[in-house]
């Protein structure tokens, strides 16, 4: 029995990881956020990891952190999601990135 994905036609042997690669699926209309369609007002960074010389370890992982600089707004992904980064660094990553966003901006619109 083959199952494949309904958005990009990957197919698996296994269903459970047929039905959580769908709901995370690049593909999936959930997971189009508008920002990263070239959105002028994204800005996305990478958070260098902290090492802490008292305990020896990690404090933090590197991370990627999106922020709209129209709203000043920290955002997350669905790829952040799938990567359970906020429950597993009990981080506070802003908001679920907007499928729709009236400030939406295409970075191609300059001239
Ligand atoms: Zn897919």
């Amino acid at each position: 029995m083959i199952h494949t994905c309904q958005y990009c036609r990957k197919y698996y042997k296994r269903k459970d990881f047929a039905i959580k690669h769908e709901k995370y699926c690049h593909k999936n209309p959930n997971n189009k956020h508008a920002c990263l369609v070239l959105c002028k007002y994204l800005k996305k960074e990478k958070t260098e990891s902290e090492f802490c010389i008292h305990t020896g370890c990690y404090d933090s992982y590197p991370k990627t952190v999106f922020t709209c600089t129209k709203t000043g707004q920290e955002m997350y992904s669905y790829v952040a999601e799938r990567m359970n980064i906020e429950s597993r660094f009990g981080e506070d990553l802003g908001i679920r990135m907007p499928l729709e966003c009236d400030d939406y901006e295409n970075e191609m619109n300059i001239f």
